[in-house]
């Protein structure tokens, strides 16, 4: 019996990337810039503004890697694909603070 295929040989697509490429979106400060270098790979997400990865082989690795170097809170990272599931995973339950309030403080009126 032939072994199920899973869409991402080589033939399908090029040659497969080992890593994968994740933001941490709890670092993230939203200042789009790895949207900006990488525009294939990176969108600043609707709900709270910050970068997430929407295509892994979209742009080339050079481009993906000086957005990692550059990303000013350094919260962009390689992992492997099943590191990258266990994340994508823990996301959904993370707690993101919206952009501009700090901790859980909520704003304090004068
Ligand atoms: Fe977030 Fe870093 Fe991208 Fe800026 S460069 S949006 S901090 S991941």
């Amino acid at each position: 019996m032939a072994e199920e295929r899973s869409g991402f040989e080589p033939e399908l697509g090029g040659a497969l990337r080992q890593d994968a490429v994740y933001v941490d979106e709890t670092v993230c400060i939203g200042c789009g810039h790895c949207a900006y270098v990488a525009r294939n790979t990176f969108l600043l997400e609707a709900e709270y503004g910050r970068a997430r990865v929407i295509a892994q082989d979209a742009d080339q690795l050079e481009i993906i890697q000086e957005a990692i170097d550059t990303c000013p809170v350094d919260c962009i990272a390689w992992v492997t694909f099943d590191e990258l599931a266990k994340l994508e995973r823990l996301r959904s339950r993370q707690k993101i603070v919206p952009i501009g309030i700090v901790g859980d403080r909520k704003p304090q009126h004068i």
